[in-house]
C-alpha cells in the first residue's frame, strides 16, 4: 500500500454587497425577481458605453484584504479576459490578471494567494418545454464580484484536508458578514467555492493531475466532495489506472453523493489577457488611507473568540453559537455586564444555548427578552429561589411576553423556600412519619433519602428547595 499526500486549495468567489454594479449606476440587487430589470448600456455591452469603477467595491476587497493581513497593491489595474459565452455580453469579463487588489495573508490555517475584484456574469435559464431554450437574465452582469484563491495545501491525512479546506470556507463567509463585505449566501450563489484537488504519491511533489470541483454548495458539500475525490483518484492509481485522473472541471451531484465529469480541459485557456484601456490605473496607496481603514475594521471573529474565553470562561461550542450570531452575542454581552459574576454568567449561557435556542427551533413566535428580564431569572436560579424546572417554565414564557420573572414567581408560587428555620418542622414531620425509609438509610442506602425529599417537597407545596431539604436531611440523620 502506497503513501499518499493530498492537496488542496481553494478559489472562492463572492458577491460584494454594494449599492450599485461594479462599473456602471445600475442596482446591485441580488432579490431581484423580475429579469433584466437593473441594466444598462454599459452592463449590457452597447457599443460606445464606458465603464466607471465603483469606489465602494475596491474598498470592499482592500477592506477583506486587511482583515487577512495581506499586502495591498500600490499599483492595481484591470484587465479584460477575453471568452466568449452567451452570458458575459461584452465577449470579455473585466477582471484582474498581473495587478490584484491584495495579496498574500492567510486565515484558519491555509495560506492565500491573492484577490482580485471582477465583474459577475449574467444568468443563463434553460427551459424544456418547445423542443427546449435558453433565456438569459442580466440582472447579475456586472456585479462587484471577488475571487480569492488560496495556496494548495498538501495533508498526510484526506479528512484534515477535507476538513481544513470547508473550515477555511466557512472562517471566510464569517468574516466577510463581519465586515459586512458580502452576504456570502451560498445557496443564492452569493459565495462560491471551488476545490482543487489532488492525489501524489511523492513528498513535495504537486501532481499535475488534478481536478476542479465545482457546485460546491454547502461547506458540508465542500467536504465530502473533496474526500469523494480523494477515494476516486486513490482507486484509480491503485488499478494502475492513473492516466485516466485528467485534469477536468468535476461537479458534485447532491442525489448521487458523487463528482461527475463536467468538462475536459485542454491546456491552459487561452484568454488573451491584457488592460483594460477604457479604465484607469489605481494608485490604492494614494486612494485609500489604508491605516484609518485598519482602525475601522471592527472586532473580528478570533479577537471575539479570545475575549469571549478570557471574559466569560463559557465552553467553546457556546462561543461558537455567539460569533455565528452578532444579534444574540450583543444581547449576551448586556446580560453578562448585569451579571458581572463568572458562575452566574456560565449559567446564563447554559440556558440561552440549550434551552433558548431549542425554544426558538420550535416557536417562530419566541424572541430575545429585555437582558434585564434574563438576568433576574438567573439570579433567582443561581440563588435557588427557584428551582431549575421552575426557571424553564419561567423562561418559556418570557420569551414571549417579556415580564418581569419575579413577578411571574410570586404570582405562581414558585419562590422556593430557603428559610431553614420553617423547612426544618416539615423535615421533622415527614422523618416522624417514615421510619421505614429512615431505616432503610440508615442501613446505607443512601439513595432512599430522594423519597423523604419528594414527601418533603410535596408538604411544602413546592416551595422547598431541594438542596437545602437534602442538607437538613443529612443533618438531622447523622
Ligand atoms: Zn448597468
Ligand atoms: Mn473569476
Amino acid at each position: 500500500m502506497n503513501k499518499y499526500y493530498y492537496t488542496v486549495g481553494l478559489e472562492i468567489h463572492a458577491e460584494l454587497k454594494t449599492k450599485t454594479k461594479m462599473f456602471c449606476a445600475c442596482l446591485n440587487n441580488p432579490d431581484e425577481e423580475k429579469p433584466n430589470t437593473n441594466i444598462c448600456p454599459v452592463c449590457m455591452a452597447h457599443p460606445g458605453a464606458l465603464p466607471v469603477p465603483n469606489k465602494k467595491a475596491i474598498e470592499g476587497v482592500i477592506k477583506v484584504g486587511l482583515a487577512l493581513g495581506s499586502t495591498i497593491a500600490d499599483f492595481s489595474e484591470f484587465d479584460r479576459k477575453n471568452y466568449f459565452y452567451p452570458d458575459i455580453p461584452k465577449g470579455y469579463q473585466i477582471s484582474q490578471f498581473k495587478y490584484p487588489i491584495v495579496s498574500g495573508g492567510n486565515l484558519a490555517n491555509m495560506d492565500i494567494t491573492r484577490i482580485h475584484l471582477e465583474e459577475d456574469t449574467g444568468n443563463n435559464k434553460h427551459f424544456d418545454k418547445d423542443g427546449g431554450y435558453s433565456l438569459i437574465d442580466f440582472n447579475r452582469a456586472g456585479v462587484p464580484l471577488m475571487e480569492l484563491v488560496t495556496e494548495p495545501h498538501t495533508f498526510e491525512d484526506p479528512e484534515e484536508a477535507a476538513k481544513v479546506a470547508s473550515n477555511f470556507a466557512k472562517e471566510y463567509q464569517l468574516l466577510l458578514w463581519y465586515l459586512g463585505a458580502s452576504d456570502a449566501n451560498m445557496e443564492k450563489g452569493e459565495m462560491r467555492v471551488e476545490a482543487n484537488v489532488s492525489v501524489s504519491t511523492e513528498k513535495g511533489v504537486l501532481s499535475p493531475r488534478y481536478v476542479e470541483v465545482k457546485n460546491l454548495n454547502s461547506f458540508k458539500v465542500v467536504e465530502k466532495a473533496i474526500k469523494y475525490e480523494y477515494e476516486r483518484m486513490i482507486e484509480l492509481i491503485e488499478a494502475g489506472r492513473e492516466s485516466e485522473i485528467v485534469k477536468e472541471t468535476r461537479g458534485f451531484d447532491e442525489a448521487k453523493q458523487k463528482t461527475i465529469s463536467q468538462r475536459k480541459k485542454e491546456g491552459a485557456a487561452d484568454y488573451r489577457y491584457f488592460p483594460d484601456p477604457d479604465l484607469p490605473k489605481m494608485y490604492l496607496h494614494e486612494a485609500f488611507d489604508l491605516e484609518k481603514m485598519k482602525s475601522e475594521l471592527g472586532e473580528l471573529p478570533v479577537a471575539k473568540r479570545a475575549r469571549y474565553k478570557n471574559d466569560f470562561g463559557i465552553k467553546e461550542e457556546d462561543t461558537e453559537v455567539y460569533i455565528n450570531d452578532p444579534a444574540l452575542a450583543e444581547w449576551f454581552e448586556k446580560v453578562a455586564g448585569i451579571l458581572n459574576d463568572v458562575e452566574a454568567i456560565k449559567l446564563a449561557s447554559n440556558y440561552i444555548t440549550s434551552d433558548y435556542m431549542g425554544l426558538k427551533k420550535t416557536n417562530p413566535d419566541v424572541k430575545l427578552t429585555s437582558p434585564e428580564n434574563f438576568a433576574e431569572l438567573i439570579k433567582m436560579a443561581k440563588e435557588g429561589y427557584i428551582s431549575s424546572r421552575a426557571t424553564k417554565d419561567i423562561l418559556g414564557r418570557i420569551v414571549i411576553n417579556d415580564e418581569s420573572p419575579k413577578k411571574i414567581a410570586e404570582e405562581n408560587n414558585l419562590i422556593q423556600s430557603n428559610d431553614e428555620g420553617a423547612l426544618k418542622t416539615i423535615v421533622e414531620k415527614i422523618i416522624s412519619e417514615s421510619p421505614e425509609v429512615v431505616a432503610i438509610y440508615k442501613g446505607g442506602k443512601e439513595n432512599a433519602i430522594m423519597s423523604l425529599v419528594g414527601k418533603i417537597i410535596k408538604e411544602s407545596n413546592g416551595s422547598a428547595n431541594p438542596q437545602i431539604v437534602i442538607k437538613l436531611l443529612k443533618e438531622m440523620l447523622k
